[in-house]
């Protein structure tokens, strides 16, 4: 990244210079009558009154450390520090980060001193730090103009979700961007073959020529394991400033957990770490949920994953196991049956049947027993706060289905 900040700035530097060589060359070959030369300017300051320092921040390296290298004596380092600590946090300067140094030599002296700091935040923003005058000190963060230029591209998987976006010149940072959108939806460590996204997004640019990475992502649509994947970025509030994404229908994509498997039953015995049991006669703890309902009543997974496991043990009966994002699995023991079509890789949608209760196994009467791990360890689905995801307010709701309906027709035909 810090190498693509800095080509990023050398590049603008250089598109600076090249355009500035051009008009300079052109005026002298231009009438006899004297041109006063341009004087350049750099980030609002004469080049011609500054011996310019251009550098990245090292690691570990202090904001103190790179001015006084730079040969300004503490004491004055000390007074900037103190003078900018409410609008400029020199903490918070980052390893990698580009910076200028504008130095002047002071009347009778031999060595120029800095003058002007110029840190860029990052490449859309910047911040100046004068000390020119060491008695007034001035900070100003600066934004350079940008241009949105709307997008559509469209992927398909042949190797994998980076190698792919790199294949179709994309910025790998639209990787991340969807990898957020479709943390409960979509296992990006387990894509298949085929499957394929299109998306609707912006590309940000610089000063109209250099390219600063990806904007807003307005609406994408991923069909993944032969499911459609929908996603529209929509206001939350009715000012503009929130905004999450939501379906073709108005439901989250961060989806909340089913609280139950079933959809009828009742809860038989609760997740207890100090269970006894009558059948072994000592403590075991118990690491689930179990819902107790007749044979056959059908299990559902209870959010959006990939079925990892499907199998057979002596303890848990018929079981399958579901990843649903990096942090949370769950499984279903105690099987009569598989639902049909369910396989180690089938992507489910919440409230999928994926089974049907039963007693095999070790279990005394019929029931599902749901565990669900969270980091690789089985926790209390009970007990286990969510991150809050509402839906679209169903009063809102008519106005959403008509508002995205353009977008979609255009997802639909990229
Ligand atoms: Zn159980």
């Amino acid at each position: 990244m810090t190498r693509i900040y800095l080509l990023i700035l050398s590049f603008t530097l250089l598109l600076l210079s090249c355009n500035r060589e051009i008009k300079t060359t052109a005026k002298l070959e231009l009438p006899k009558k004297e041109i006063k030369p341009e004087r350049k300017k750099i980030y609002g300051y004469f080049k011609d009154e500054f011996q310019i320092t251009q550098d990245t921040i090292r690691r570990n390296e202090t904001f103190g450390e790179i001015l006084n290298r730079n040969h300004l004596d503490y004491p004055d380092i000390y007074k900037i520090a103190q003078k900018i600590k409410d609008t400029f946090n020199i903490k918070k300067i980052k390893t990698g980060r580009p910076y200028l140094l504008l130095s002047k030599k002071d009347s009778l002296d031999s060595l120029a001193h800095p003058k002007v700091f110029i840190y860029e935040n990052t490449p859309l923003e910047y911040t100046i730090i004068d000390f020119n005058n060491i008695d007034s000190i001035r900070v100003s963060k600066k934004k350079r103009p940008v241009k949105k230029l709307r997008k559509t591209a469209q992927v398909v998987i042949e190797k994998s979700l980076y190698q792919d976006l790199t294949d179709h010149q994309l910025s790998p940072k639209l990787a991340m961007e969807l990898s957020n959108i479709y943390a409960w939806t979509v296992d990006f460590f387990h894509l298949n073959k085929g499957d394929k996204f299109k998306v609707i997004y912006d590309d940000i640019y610089i000063d109209d020529t250099v390219y600063a990475g990806i904007g807003k992502i307005h609406a994408a649509l991923f069909q993944y394991g032969g499911k459609n994947f929908y996603a529209f970025r929509y206001p939350t509030d009715s000012l503009g400033y929130d905004y999450d994404y939501f379906d073709e229908e108005g439901r989250t994509l961060r989806k909340q957990f089913l609280k139950a498997p079933l959809k009828f039953g009742r809860i038989s015995s609760r997740y207890n770490m100090h269970r006894y049991i009558k059948l072994y006669g000592r403590i075991k703890p118990h690491l689930g949920t179990d819902f107790a309902a007749p044979v056959g009543t059908p299990i559902m997974s209870t959010a959006n994953g990939v079925v990892v496991k499907k199998g057979y043990t002596r303890g848990n009966g018929r079981y399958i196991k579901i990843k649903h994002n990096a942090t949370y699995s769950t499984q279903y023991l105690h099987m009569s049956k598989f639902a049909k079509g369910i396989h180690v890789g089938s992507v489910v949608k919440q409230g999928d049947v994926i089974g049907y209760v039963g007693m095999t196994g070790y279990t005394t009467g019929p029931h599902v027993c749901y565990r669900f791990w969270k980091n690789g360890r089985q926790v209390d689905a009970l007990k286990e706060k969510m991150p809050p995801a509402k839906p679209i307010d169903s009063l809102l709701l008519p106005k959403y289905l008509k508002d995205i309906q353009t977008i979609k027709k255009e997802l639909d035909s990229l």
